[in-house]
């Protein structure tokens, strides 16, 4: 029988300040099932990588640092992506609950199942969204869209607080058009407190050469800072604390 208060790890990082509000532990979790052409940790996609781990043992390392997380910190569940391991991240966050810590989930949105007992016990979801129109998703993640939908009405129907984001690469996801249709996707969310355009970067371009893998955008150039600026302000302003607003 499966012990689901058992899953598999890629790494556990303290003290982070990016995956979250305030300071907070993340949890990588090792498997993927998309395959996202910019992805830079492509040594999380396999689901028998990394090391074992029981909920028990994540839930006492992330309350080890409880002292340092103030009013907004606590832990993150990232990837890789923590819904293809559902029920060991249930358990995972009913022991972070239990600990009185804050837990986030960063997702895809790409897993199995019934999500809703899991986003009873998450406090705040950060979804990446790849695409909003179903090609151009299975062309960026080798996916069908179908399976972010399927999340997408689950933390809607749930009023689950969300914080959105997305790549963009040039030539890939920064046309007018795409940005003016991911605007629509973004405001199809019904509790967003917060939206963040990503840059692209090469940075993981060295795992594939390690783990012998093609780098399929090696042609694409890396994101400007400054024009991403542009864009994050033409598409929206947004406010973590006063919400949304539409323009
Ligand atoms: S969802 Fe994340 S971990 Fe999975 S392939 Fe895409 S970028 Fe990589």
């Amino acid at each position: 029988m499966k012990e689901f208060n058992m899953g598999r790890i890629s790494t556990i990082e303290t003290m982070g300040a990016l995956d979250g509000p305030g300071i907070r532990t993340i949890v990588f979790f090792q498997g993927c099932r998309l395959r996202c052409l910019y992805c830079h940790n492509p040594d999380m996609w396999d689901d028998q990588g990394g090391y074992e781990a029981s909920a028990e043992e994540i839930a006492k390392t992330v309350a080890r640092y409880k002292p340092y997380y103030g009013e907004k910190g606590g832990v993150t569940f990232s990837g890789g992506e923590p819904l293809v391991q559902p029920e060991f991240l249930l358990e995972c966050l009913k022991a972070c609950k239990a600990k009185g810590v804050h837990t986030t989930l960063d997702t895809a949105g790409y897993g199995f199942g019934d999500y809703d007992e899991i986003l009873d016990n998450t406090d705040l979801v950060i979804l990446d969204i790849k695409h909003e129109e179903p090609a151009a998703y299975q062309r960026i993640t080798g996916c069908s869209i179908d399976g972010y939908l399927a999340f997408k009405e689950a933390v809607n129907r749930k009023h689950q607080a969300i914080w959105l984001k997305h790549v963009v690469v040039p030539g890939l996801t920064n046309q007018s058009a795409h940005i003016k249709a991911l605007k629509d996707e973004i405001y199809s969310f019904n509790t967003i407190s917060k939206v963040e355009l990503l840059p692209y970067h090469t940075m993981g371009v060295t795992k594939y050469e390690k783990m012998g893998l093609f780098y399929k955008l090696s042609a694409y150039p890396q994101m400007d800072p400054d024009k991403l600026k542009e864009l994050q302000d033409s598409l929206l302003r947004c406010d973590i604390n006063g919400g949304l607003t539409k323009k």
